[in-house]
């Protein structure tokens, strides 16, 4: 979310607070004029006994029906207007107290004009609440907005793939886009699929905005970015036609990269309400839709648009030629938490006993903004006790700073946390191993990727297949109880970790039974809807099948869970020293790849090792 960046130039006049400024001095000047006769009334009987008693000074002015003159206070003179009976002269009562008078025609529009000026404010306030309901209105002439969305425009990011750290398989990721953009004729001679959307997906922090960033300033192209924030709360209108504007800017000056931020608040799923912002909401994702579509393969535009929740987008943007592709960039690890504090010191002069490496090792869960704010904070420190050396204790005690606000938020993994995640996912990655048809380790990791998701534990598919067979979709089933089974047999106890994996698990286990024909009991029958798989929670609904068959499905589905959770856990409790062993190493290194995992595999135990059950 670095968008304080150099060289920005609004694309559009920022819409100005001068209006809301206009907008009070004409209240205020109405109220003013409403209050212009700014004279006390007076009953026409008090009127006469000041007159009497000579309290009125002149000149009186007499109107069709009003007289006004002064008259003495204690403090002073007060302006003040009267009304005379109807009819009635006054002229004589003035004449006899002997002051000057004279009369005045008063106009009948004189009480009309600020009425009428009330009047048009309150059209004006009706017509902007009406538009903010989503009527349309011209959008040109429309002064108001409440964020001050802009588009940034760099010319030069001045950023590249040199101030990007520890996100390395992010950035081999995006070179693609590069070389595309440095030499779009040559890249596409060599058959390259040109991308046009990409998707950068992390938790904020995590530097998808330096990424697109990165990938502007190595292709020596210009960025222009904006918020999907931006477009949500706006007048209708607005924001489909910023999107128009944003596109059409990125087409004169292409090649170029468009990124969009959040994109999450602009492209959630339509939900079909009618509830009246996610009317403009829907139209600018309409916008976003036709723009993306609208660019040909070779005009030389690439979109990044980054999110959180990729699970709550609205489909039609993953969609092939839009947001088709997707770059995870994850929270580092500890190799690439060195990396970042590495980059982030790089003019900051240490002294000696600064040790990073140790300040990688307290940072687990902590995203390279973090480890930036902890730099940051450590200089402060060491500025401002006067030293010339940032020292350890600086980033000591910065770390603890940002780790309080960290851990308010609930995003740090604590020790006892990571022990836990580190035998559920080394429990998954042994078993890949330990069974037959299992798809090969790719890496396994404790970095947790959302909320609620521990580690994970990547396999590489063997091959692109679409068919599979009983005795694989078993051992699939068992990779997938593995973490569970593991977290049981070391700490006796299990977590909510495994709540994804068992639903997995039983899905898998349902399709077997109820759709692939493979459960010898309920035998080679289907379930299914022609015209697409059953899910799971359709099941009770869309089933033609009678309560017995229903209640014997149920019955497989959980043998077969329980079958390879029986498999598993022999397998892992033959195992279970080498799991604990396995455990630690992960939960120090905190990822570890196929090649590393393999190796362990094989590596002799130490005899003295022994089953710690907390690890
Ligand atoms: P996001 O867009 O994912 O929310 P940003 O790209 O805005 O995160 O990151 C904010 C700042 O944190 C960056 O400007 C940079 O200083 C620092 N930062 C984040 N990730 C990294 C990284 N991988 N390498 C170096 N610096 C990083
Ligand atoms: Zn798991």
């Amino acid at each position: 979310m670095n968008r304080a960046a150099h060289n920005d130039t609004p694309v559009f006049p920022r819409p100005s607070r001068w209006w809301y400024l206009v907008f009070a001095l004409a209240i205020g000047a109405l109220i003013l004029s409403l209050n212009s006769e700014d004279a006390n009334s007076l009953l026409f009987s008090e009127f006469r006994d000041a007159l009497r008693k000579g309290r009125v000074v002149g000149p009186v002015v007499i109107g069709e029906h009003t007289i006004q003159a002064e008259i003495r206070e204690r403090e002073g003179t007060v302006r003040f207007v009267t009304q005379p009976p109807p009819g009635y002269d006054v002229v004589p009562l003035i004449e006899a107290a002997k002051l000057p008078y004279t009369g005045a025609h008063e106009s009948q529009w004189n009480g009309l004009v600020p009425l009428m000026i009330a009047c048009a404010l309150l059209l004006g306030v009706f017509w902007l609440i009406a538009m903010r309901r989503g009527g349309s209105a011209p959008v040109s002439a429309l002064p108001f907005s409440r964020h001050r969305a802009q588009i940034h425009s760099e010319k030069d990011t001045m950023v590249t793939f040199k101030d990007v750290a520890g996100i390395d398989e992010a950035v081999e990721e995006v070179q693609e886009i590069v070389e595309y953009l440095r030499h779009p004729g040559r890249f596409q001679a060599l058959g390259g699929r040109v991308p046009r959307g990409l998707l950068l997906v992390g938790l904020p922090g995590t530097g998808k905005t330096l990424l697109a960033r990165a990938v502007a300033g190595e292709a020596s192209v210009p960025f222009l970015s904006l918020s999907g924030a931006d477009f949500v709360e706006m007048y209708a209108g607005v924001g489909a036609a910023r999107v128009r504007s944003l596109f059409g800017k990125a087409r004169e000056i292409a090649p170029c990269i468009i990124f969009i931020d959040e994109l999450d608040a602009l492209g959630k799923m339509r939900t079909g309400s009618m509830s009246g912002g996610s009317d403009e909401r829907e139209q600018t994702l309409n916008q976003l839709l036709v723009a993306m579509d609208g660019f040909s393969p070779n005009a030389g535009v690439i979109v990044l648009a980054a999110t959180n929740r990729p699970e709550i987008l609205d489909p039609a943007l993953l969609r092939a030629g839009r947001f088709d592709r997707r770059v995870v960039v994850d929270r580092p690890d500890i190799r690439g938490r060195l990396q970042i504090l590495r980059l982030h010191t790089r003019n900051i002069k240490l002294g000696r006993n600064v040790d990073l490496a140790v300040a990688a090792r307290r940072t687990a869960g902590y995203t390279g903004a973090d480890l930036a704010t902890i730099v940051n904070e450590a200089a402060l420190l060491a500025a401002r006790r006067r030293r010339d050396q940032v020292g350890m204790a600086h980033f000591e005690e910065a770390i603890d700073r940002v780790m309080a606000g960290l851990e308010r938020r609930s995003r740090l993994i604590g020790r006892r946390e990571k022990a836990v995640v580190a035998v559920h996912e080394c429990g998954h990655a042994m078993i890949t191993s330990l069974v037959p048809h299992a798809d090969p380790l790719h890496r396994v990791s404790v970095i947790p990727r959302g909320v609620g998701i521990g580690g994970m534990t990547l396999q590489l598919p063997r091959e692109e297949r679409g068919m599979m067979t009983r005795a694989e979709l078993c051992d699939r089933v068992a990779v997938l109880l593995a973490g569970r089974c593991a977290e049981d047999i070391v700490f006796g106890d299990v977590s909510t970790g495994a709540a994804q994996d068992l639903q997995q698990a039983t899905e898998i286990a349902y399709r077997m039974v109820a759709e692939y024909g493979m459960s010898d009991r309920i035998g080679p029958l289907s379930v299914a809807r022609a015209d697409r798989p059953l899910l799971m929670h359709e099941r009770t609904t869309e089933r033609a099948l009678g309560d017995e068959t229903a209640r014997e499905i149920d019955v497989e589905v959980r043998r077969i869970l329980l079958e390879q959770d029986e498999r598993v856990r022999k397998l892992l409790g033959e195992h279970r020293r080498r799991l604990v062993a396995l455990a630690r190493v992960l939960r120090d290194r905190e990822t570890l790849d196929a090649e590393a995992f393999a190796n362990l595999m094989k590596a002799p135990l130490k005899r003295k090792a022994k089953a710690n059950p907390a690890l």
